[in-house]
């Protein structure tokens, strides 16, 4: 890779290493706020960057992982499923869940994980299914992240999951691939036109996992737009349940989901704790050491 990829703050001796956030867009991610406050908490000779990537540069990102280039990477929308053949070895999760978000370099292999089923599991347990496993769950989305999100309901002991999006095409994909891989019965809908198949007055979880509105901001045409589409649920209907996850997060501001959650009375979570959780184990995975999470959750805020 270019001399520009290896950052230096211009004092230090030793050069710092790149660790990538590989995707499109990635200016709204806070990932490089709080694992650079973990690499220099610990004195390590990392920096993580954003780089904004068309994914015709994968294979020669990833490559350049393998040949030291870089430290690792986390992989975010839309190339969690697409990086999957470029690796040389997949985690146990990152092959049940079929996507990957965090790279590792291990000798001359780099290996692909998968951090969000943990770090979704955690934040869900903390907001209450620790205590009750789901029965019945909705998911909005079927990409790399709702892959994460059936392998996590899965583990939490989910009787049934349906999986609603725009694309049903994708939603029957997503499930031929984990069906396999999980005890829960798993539905796959489309977004608009299955409505009337979704039994929401038993839902007990729902959560949110598209990037529809994703970067926006309350006030913008996107954001305003996507609180709308989304104040389309029927959220009075929807009287079992117990937790509303956003996947999504935002500071300072309500994700468009969470708005229209809260104009329906169902006020939920967003996934600015999903978010710190899976970045605190990548960090572990790249540096081999425990991550500093109360100065990484200070950065994230
Ligand atoms: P992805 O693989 O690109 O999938 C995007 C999903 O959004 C697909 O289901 C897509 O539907 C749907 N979508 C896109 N535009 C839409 C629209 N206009 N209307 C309705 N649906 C639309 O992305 P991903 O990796 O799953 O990530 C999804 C979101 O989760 C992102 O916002 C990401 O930031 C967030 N996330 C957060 C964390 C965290 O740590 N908190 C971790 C992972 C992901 P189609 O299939 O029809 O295109």
């Amino acid at each position: 890779m270019t001399p520009h990829d290896t950052a230096d703050d211009g004092t230090d001796a030793e050069p710092k290493r790149p660790v990538w956030l590989i995707g499109r867009p990635v200016s709204h991610s806070l990932s490089a706020r709080f694992q650079n406050a973990g690499f220099e908490a610990l004195g390590l000779p990392l920096r993580y960057i954003a780089r904004d990537t068309h994914i015709d540069e994968l294979p020669a990102l990833i490559a350049a992982i393998r040949e030291g280039g870089a430290a690792g990477a986390n992989v975010t929308l839309p190339y969690k499923e697409a990086v999957l053949p470029l690796v040389d070895r997949l985690s146990p999760t990152a092959q049940r869940t079929g996507a990957v978000n965090t790279i590792v370099r291990v000798g001359p292999h780099v290996e692909g994980h998968n951090t969000d089923v943990s770090g979704l599991s955690r934040a869900l347990c903390e907001h209450g299914l620790r205590r009750r496993a789901p029965e019945r769950a909705l998911i909005l989305g079927a990409g790399g992240a709702a892959r994460a999100a059936v392998i996590t309901l899965d583990q939490l002991g989910a009787r049934h999951i349906f999986i609603a999006n725009r694309t049903r095409a994708r939603a029957e994909a997503l499930i031929e691939g984990l069906a396999a891989h999980t005890r829960a019965t798993l539905s796959a809908l489309s977004l608009d036109e299955d409505a009337g198949h979704i039994p929401w007055g038993a839902l007990d979880v729902l959560l949110h996992s598209t990037s529809l509105g994703v970067g926006s901001h309350q006030g913008d045409a996107t954001y305003e737009a996507a609180a709308r589409r989304w104040g389309r649920l029927p959220w009075g209907a929807m009287e079992g349940l117990r937790v509303v996850y956003d996947l999504v997060y935002a500071r300072g501001e309500p994700t468009p989901f969470l708005r229209a959650a809260q104009e329906g009375r169902r006020p939920g979570h967003d996934g600015l704790d999903m978010l710190l959780y899976q970045g605190t184990e990548a960090f572990t995975l790249w540096t081999g050491r425990q991550a500093p999470e109360e100065i990484m959750r200070r950065a994230c805020v």
